[in-house]
């Protein structure tokens, strides 16, 4: 009997100590070597599995959420077994570190966040997640088994698994066999749209703040419930170019710290280190810098970690090419240099561990007690549109941003977004306030600051993007604290009192999901109108654009009213009803200016000459936020597709060749015919000065020519540009992203719903006089310059009384130009209700 238990003792243990499954590398287990494929992403999600399998006690790999075509997204968390056994502990420590959770730490080992292939045709870093995964876990690498003892690595192996697959699957059927090194073979022109972007032509790393995909969200929550002191973001450039890390180019934002500057060397140095040792080329301190907040690398930063961005040179090298050097550079070298730094970081910061967690703690602890931000507390009045405030303060909570209430109200003084002025107000225990008081204090400022700091123009992206702004809210920034004194306490909606046969469903139009009640209505086939006036009705006052529903029009809708209420019942929206068409004060509902919306089939061109991100940006407008069909029409066969089966054609961003003449005379003939066309940005562009389009260039006149002899002036003033200062010089006409103060004709359907200005988010130079032929409904009057951001002062000067929004009526049609795009990367809310008035409300 001893016996027989101690063969089963020494059975049992011999399961825990030599597990079921043995390690593989990724050569066995994929049956060919790292570098000679591009692997498909099931099959890397299949070997992270196994991995975690075969180390049951110290590696561990979890679904966090899954994308638009439904492939799942992991992450892997690696360490000791001892580490491992208090996993848990160790979060919740680090949590505690950063001030997100009551109570001491007992624990102190370095947190290492590595993520790859967020582009999805920077397609080396998936496979080198793989080679990377392995190492930490192989018996036969000690030296990384001595780094697990005080860090836990996590592994997000892809982030953007749809562009990752797209890429790998048209290399993998257009590749040659061997592999051509032929730069101008098929195989390293990537067709439109490319694997870059996900699913919707989104860069999700231009995403990580504003969340738009779901990639993003499901991301941010498991991001934030680490908070880790190291985070890479693996990249590629173009293959010409050497790799690229760590530290970063200015400018830096000034909320960054010296630690965290200094730490970025540190590691920067390791790197080059092994670097050195095999003679690969590298650049540091140049052409990516840490400023606009929603990149993989500064969303960290402003989270206290140390965030950076490492880039091979690679993109269109698919498994080999020879670079402009003559040089070859395979897929076997860019993963080698991505593990290589992977690893180097790892050892660095497991080095460092003690310092990276004191340091950690030091950032927040500053921010919590002693923030250095000149501006202290936001405010968001109470009487901004409800959905508004819901948006943004469950934005904030996805961000781990705290919120609530004043403990009294009193009069305050503060920066004014409505006006850019410092301005006298009363704060009410209504108003919505947050504080930089709190671990997410600088994250708050980068967000929402006044004015950004820019120690250096030459910036790689936008240089503003305030959401006070985006979302055209009354808003306030304010030098003093105030403390939180209660939670935040949403307004409930009124329950209304529906008679059993209303003669009409009334309902706001104020926000966007007003626009997907709207949406939703003309789905289920029901007519609605919408007052061009404002009227009154029950003592109650009702804005332009306000939705009626009559009995009458919709008699052949089975179940009317059960349809329409319970529509609004799920998007919360506030049922009014009226017993009477006869309204108190304006037009009555049976007015002709009380218009019937035709319900608009929606064609959306795509393909090569269109932004990809464009394209993008209005698909997911459509199909994620307001939930309506839209036919998505390519270019290479515009010239034949039958367009009165459409009542909206939307032509993106772009770079058109495909309007010649015969093209343009089919397109106004069809507008003539009552289509309505929406041109953004340089799709406008494409239209500007062509016969029988009212968008007219400024004319070669006097007004040129002036500007012509001030730029030579100041050139000779200045003497010849040196050829060092030719890059800074070049800004002067450029805008990188610049928030202007727009007016707003408001009596126009394209403005329903707005305030009185608009902000608009100009990332283009394109600049038009008034329309002469033509609704402007958006213009910028007068002198120019941003409300927040970086522009050029002679872009500046050519913004001048410029179109933004302008409306032609042609025959039955319309043309609507839109000369900055309104849905840019899907977080300008406004944009998104003007652009929804473009489809649903001109032209009715
Ligand atoms: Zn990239």
């Amino acid at each position: 009997m001893k016996k027989l238990t101690f063969t089963f003792l020494l059975l049992t243990l011999n399961h825990f100590i030599f597990p079921q499954t043995k390690l593989q590398s990724p050569t066995e287990f994929l049956g060919y070597e790292l570098g000679d494929r591009f692997t498909r992403h099931y099959r890397m999600v299949e070997y992270f599995n196994h991995v975690a399998e075969a180390n049951p006690g110290n590696v561990r790999v979890q679904q966090y959420g899954e994308t638009y075509e439904h492939r799942p997204l992991i992450y892997s968390i690696i360490t000791s077994a001892d580490n491992f056994k208090n996993l848990e502990q160790i979060r919740q420590d680090n949590l505690r570190r950063a001030g997100m959770l009551e109570g001491t730490p007992a624990t102190k080992v370095a947190i290492v966040w590595l993520s790859y292939n967020v582009h999805g045709n920077e397609a080396n870093s998936m496979e080198a997640s793989m080679k990377t995964i392995y190492e930490l876990v192989t018996p036969g690498n000690t030296k990384t088994k001595e780094w697990l003892k005080n860090t836990v690595v996590i592994i997000d192996p892809c982030i953007n698994p749809d562009g990752r697959d797209r890429y790998a699957n048209y290399y993998n059927q257009y590749g040659n066999i061997p592999a051509n090194n032929d730069p101008q073979a098929r195989e390293h022109r990537e067709p439109w749209p490319g694997g870059r972007a996900n699913h919707y032509l989104f860069d999700l790393n231009r995403d990580w703040a504003w969340e738009s995909q779901t990639e993003s969200k499901s991301r941010i929550k498991i991001y934030n419930q680490w908070m880790p002191h190291v985070h890479v973001d693996f990249h590629e450039q173009g293959y010409n170019s050497p790799y690229y890390f760590a530290p970063a180019a200015e400018p830096f934002h000034e909320v960054i710290s010296n630690w965290q500057r200094e730490f970025q060397t540190t590691i920067g140095k390791n790197n080059a280190k092994y670097f050195d040792e095999q003679g690969w080329l590298y650049f540091t301190k140049e052409r990516f810098d840490l400023f606009y907040p929603s990149y993989g690398d500064t969303y960290p930063v402003y989270s206290g970690a140390i965030g950076m961005t490492y880039e091979q040179g690679g993109i269109g090298a698919g498994l080999t090419v020879t670079t402009n050097e003559g040089d070859p550079l395979t897929l076997k070298d860019r993963l080698t240099h991505h593990f290589t730094n992977g690893l180097s970081t790892i050892e660095i910061s497991s080095l460092n561990a003690a310092k990276l967690n004191d340091e950690f703690e030091r950032f927040f602890k500053e921010n919590n007690t002693n923030p250095l931000a000149a501006y202290k507390t936001y405010i968001i009045k109470a009487e901004n549109n409800p959905d508004k405030i819901k948006k943004i303060t469950d934005w904030l909570g996805t961000h781990r941003i705290q919120f609530g209430h004043a403990a009294a109200g009193k009069p305050a003084r503060g920066f004014d977004y409505s006006t850019q002025a410092q301005n006298n107000f009363n704060l009410t225990t209504d108003d919505i306030v947050f504080n930089i008081y709190q671990p997410k204090g600088r994250f708050i400022t980068t967000v929402f600051e006044p004015q950004s700091k820019l120690t250096d123009s030459l910036t790689y992206d936008i240089t503003a993007w305030n959401l006070f702004y985006s979302y055209g809210l009354k808003a306030f920034a304010l030098n003093e604290k105030i403390p939180l004194a209660k939670n935040y306490q949403p307004v409930p909606l009124a329950a209304s009192a529906i008679p059993s046969k209303p003669y009409a469903y009334v309902f706001n139009y104020q926000s966007l999901t007003d626009v997907e009640l709207l949406a939703a209505l003309m789905k289920k086939g029901i007519k609605v109108r919408a007052s061009e006036k404002t009227f009154t009705l029950n003592g109650q006052r009702f804005d332009p654009g306000t939705i009626i529903v009559t009995r009458r029009n919709n008699e052949g809708i089975a179940d009317f009213d059960n349809v329409v209420q319970l529509i609004a019942k799920e998007l919360s929206r506030k049922i009014h009803v009226s017993a009477t068409g006869f309204v108190d004060k304006g037009l009555d509902f049976g007015s002709g200016d009380v218009n019937y919306l035709k319900i608009p089939k929606v064609a959306l061109l795509g393909g090569d000459q269109t932004s990809a991100l464009g394209h993008g940006e209005v698909w997911h407008f459509f199909e994620q936020q307001i939930h309506y069909p839209v036919s998505a029409i390519p270019t290479d066969y515009f010239k034949t597709v039958d367009l009165t089966k459409y009542t909206i054609l939307i032509v993106p961003d772009g770079n058109y060749r495909l309007f010649d003449e015969p093209q343009l005379a089919a397109i106004e003939k069809w507008v003539s015919d009552g289509g309505r066309l929406i041109l953004i940005a340089n799709g406008a562009a494409a239209f500007a000065d062509k016969k029988g389009f009212a968008l007219k260039e400024f004319a070669d006149d006097d007004a040129k020519k002036k500007a012509e002899k001030e730029d030579k002036e100041q050139k000779e003033k200045e003497g010849p540009v040196k050829y060092a200062d030719a890059e800074r010089k070049e800004l002067s006409n450029n805008i990188s992203g610049a928030i202007y103060k727009v007016s707003l004709d408001k009596t126009h359907p394209l403005a329903f719903g707005l305030d009185d200005f608009y902000y608009t988010l100009r990332t283009n130079e394109l600049h038009y006089p008034y329309l002469e032929h033509g609704w402007n409904v958006g213009t910028l009057k007068g002198k120019q310059k941003p409300v927040i951001g970086f522009a050029g002062s002679k872009i500046n000067k050519k913004l001048e009384n410029t179109l933004v929004f302008g409306v032609e009526d042609k025959g039955r049609g319309q043309v609507v130009y839109m000369i900055d795009n309104p849905t840019f990367r899907c977080f300008w809310e406004n944009g998104k209700m003007i652009f929804a008035n473009a489809v649903f409300m001109v032209g009715q």
